[in-house]
């Protein structure tokens, strides 16, 4: 019997990745979910973004609470007594680092989907902008989803249609797909909560900021 795949759920957080990923999905699969988890983290804004982002989509939103994930763990997103690293440090992950982050949302978004009939996940995970985490690796992908079908006895496929774009890339995919602006104003990537281009101060907002330029002069030219 072959397997009809037009469902996909989205590990979604109303991020510029996340919501770039998310439009994709709904350029390639009939059905979209975006799932987006509330783990503690210091800006709870994140999830009323990510919900009107994917009403305003038109897209299917869940949310899901796993505070466990800021109570393991000690990471600068979820402990407001921690400064936020702005570099990654020379022998060590940056605080900012959420251990096990991936590993977790992507079991749960695999059981989540499975329920539905759905084994197509989509995360914006991506190793050319990974700043040390080493859960954005296209190895660690691979090897996840290897061991989700191998937990669950089925063929689950993980997309990562940022693996291999840097900022500026990722920008242009937006454009390409019709939603540079939504992707502009609408979206939540700043540490310190703002939408749009953020605090411009941040690590996030930096990293967004210097892809965005990038973009913006390439396509001058
Ligand atoms: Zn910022």
């Amino acid at each position: 019997m072959e397997m009809k795949r037009d469902k996909a759920v989205v590990v979604f957080s109303g991020g510029q990745d996340s919501t770039t990923c998310l439009f994709w999905a709904l350029k390639n699969f009939k059905h979209v979910i975006a799932l987006c988890f509330r783990y503690g983290q210091k800006h709870v804004r994140e999830v009323d973004v990510a919900r009107s982002i994917a009403d305003n989509a038109g897209v299917e939103f869940f949310e899901m609470d796993m505070p466990l994930i800021g109570a393991i763990g000690r990471n600068s997103l979820t402990d407001a007594s921690l400064k936020m690293d702005a570099d990654k440090p020379e022998d060590s992950f940056p605080n900012t680092f959420v251990p096990g982050r991936n590993l977790f949302f992507l079991s749960i978004a695999a059981v989540f989907a499975r329920e539905r009939g759905i084994f197509d996940l989509v995360t914006g995970v991506s190793q050319t902008d990974f700043s040390g985490y080493p859960d954005c690796r296209d190895s660690f992908i691979r090897s996840l989803n290897v061991s989700l079908n191998l937990a669950m006895d089925e063929q689950f496929v993980i997309h990562t249609p940022l693996m291999w774009k840097d900022k500026a890339r990722t920008w242009e995919l937006a454009d390409e797909l019709g939603v540079f602006d939504i992707i502009r104003t609408q979206t939540l990537t700043c540490y310190n909560g703002i939408p749009g281009d953020g605090c411009g101060e941040c690590p996030a907002c930096r990293l967004r900021q210097r892809g965005l330029d990038q973009y913006l002069s390439r396509k001058k030219k």
